[in-house]
Order: C-alpha cells, then structure tokens, then sequence
C-alpha cells in the first residue's frame, strides 16, 4: 500500500517535466519546419512521439522505483565501504572553482551514462528479443527532434537497471550532490538528445567527434544497410572511435530513417506500447520450441 501511495507521489511530481518537455521541443520544431532534412515532420508526428514518450515516463516509473529500491537495500548491506567522493572540493579551484563543478556534475556523470548506454545499446541491435522493444525508436520515418522520447517502457527500464545497480554500489555520493548532477546531466542529455534526433539540415564538421550531432544519429537510424550498427552512444562519439562503430558523416548525407522493409507499423500508443511485447513473447516461445526440438 504505501509503495502504490510513493507510486502516486512520484507521478505527480513527474507532471510538471512531462508537461515542459514539449514546450523545449519548440525551437527544433521551428527549426526543423524551416530548414528540414528531408520531408518535413508533420504535426502528427510530433504528437504520437510525445504521447509515446509522456506513456514511457508513466509506465517505467513503478519499475523503476522497485529497482530502485533494490539497489539502495544492496547498497546498505555491502560487505566494503564505497567511495567517498565529492564535487564540492573542486569549487577550492581559484576563479573557476564553480564553473568546473558544474562542469564536472555534467561531465561525469554523462562519461558514466554512455559508457553503459554504448553497449546497452549494442547488445539491444544484437539480441533479437531486446530489438523487439528498441524497434520502436526507430521505427520513425519522419525522425523529429520528439523521436528522443519515443523508447518502449521496457526498453527503458533496460537502459536505467544497471547504473541503479552498479553506481550505489561503488559511489557514496551525497544525496544532495547526487541530485543536483542528475539534474543537470539529465537536463543536458535531454536537450542533446532533441538537438540530435532533430531533422534539421545542420552540418557541424567540428562538433561530429566530440558530441552527437543530428547527422551523426541520423546515420543510426538509417535504412540503408551501409549504416547498421554504426553510431551508437547517446552523447559522445569517443565510445563508438574506441569501440570501432564509429561512421563519420559525410556533407550533405542525410539518408533516409526507419526500419526499411522490416517495418511495423505504429499508428497509436496500443501499437507502441503492447506490439513490442507481444512480439517479444512471440520469439521467446518460437525459441523454446526450436530448443526443444533440438
Ligand atoms: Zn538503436
Ligand atoms: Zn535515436
């Protein structure tokens, strides 16, 4: 009872940034109308995005508090004491004391996100049944900048267990510190991840190595065959240099998105949300068979 009743509490709470995240949306959208990348987003296409987006932020957040909670009751009975660490002591840097802690409440937390979200992702384009939930995000054929939203709420829950579990773990961080590098790392991948989906016709050279840029993403979420796997990270292009799936875009390379022939078909938030599933259960039973039958 009083877990449904914190469920409830957080929903609320949630409203507000689910209700401003259109709003940020709005000088992609002008500027995606203005100079497109290819055919230009249409209305509908934004809202189906942000209803997908709104229902994922609603859906995971039960899942995500009991992970939550497990990982905090771990983080209790650990048998080694973590490491104590804290932004603050950068703050003794003379002048830009509080520029690098900002800085560094961005930065190390972003660094810590990609590394897992690179091969989260990764693993998520090799093992059938987990493209089952990731084929939503790409299902987008008209990639807008509110297709950063548009993961299943599986999908996500995937992507946040292992920092829940791991960085507890090892970190002792202080809740107010952990809090304010949540917020403002989150609030930078957000904007980010808007900026990247987004189908403007932007060539940015000298950025494409150091952060995600939309042509750079673009090229994920590519139908032609030549750009599979290739620019995984969520933030930063180191990972794909280091790990070796890094594609540089060419000038004026704008290619098409979706799924191409294998296309499902999303038409309202039933198709996204409940067809993963179904499908998902569809190839772990046909999996069963086959290794029964083996
Ligand atoms: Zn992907
Ligand atoms: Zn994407």
């Amino acid at each position: 009872m009083a877990f449904i009743k914190e469920v409830a509490h957080q929903a609320v709470s949630l409203l507000p940034q689910v209700l401003m995240a259109p709003l940020l949306l709005i000088p992609f959208i002008v500027a995606e109308q203005i100079w497109p990348a290819r055919g230009r987003p249409r209305f509908k296409d934004y809202g189906l995005n942000v209803l997908i987006s709104t229902s994922t932020a609603f859906l995971v957040l039960p899942l995500g508090m009991t992970v939550a909670a497990g990982g905090a009751w771990l983080g209790e009975s650990l048998p080694w004491s973590r490491l104590s660490v804290s932004f603050e002591t950068l703050s003794a840097v003379p002048y830009a004391g509080g520029f690098l802690k900002i800085v560094a409440m961005i930065a190390v937390p972003l660094f810590i996100h990609d590394l897992w979200f690179y091969w989260a992702h990764r693993i998520e384009h090799a093992v059938p049944f987990l493209w089952e939930f990731h084929k939503l995000h790409h299902s987008d054929e008209r990639l807008n900048c509110a297709t950063f939203g548009r993961d299943h709420f599986l999908q996500a829950l995937w992507i946040a267990v292992f920092p829940t579990f791991t960085l507890g773990l090892v970190f002792d961080l202080s809740l107010k510190e952990a809090g304010q590098a949540a917020l403002y790392s989150n609030l930078f991948l957000i904007f980010l991840s808007m900026f990247y989906h987004s189908a403007i016709r932007v060539h940015v050279p000298w950025l494409d190595r150091i952060l995600v840029t939309p042509q750079v993403h673009r090229i994920h979420h590519s139908t032609d065959p030549q750009h599979y796997n290739a620019n995984f990270a969520d933030a930063l292009p180191l990972f794909d240099i280091l790990f070796g799936t890094y594609r540089l875009p060419r000038k004026g390379e704008f290619p098409a998105t979706g799924l191409g022939e294998a296309d499902f078909e999303v038409r309202n938030l039933w198709t996204a949300q409940a067809v993963p599933v179904a499908a998902a259960c569809r190839r772990l039973r046909k999996e069963q068979t086959r290794a029964r039958t083996h």
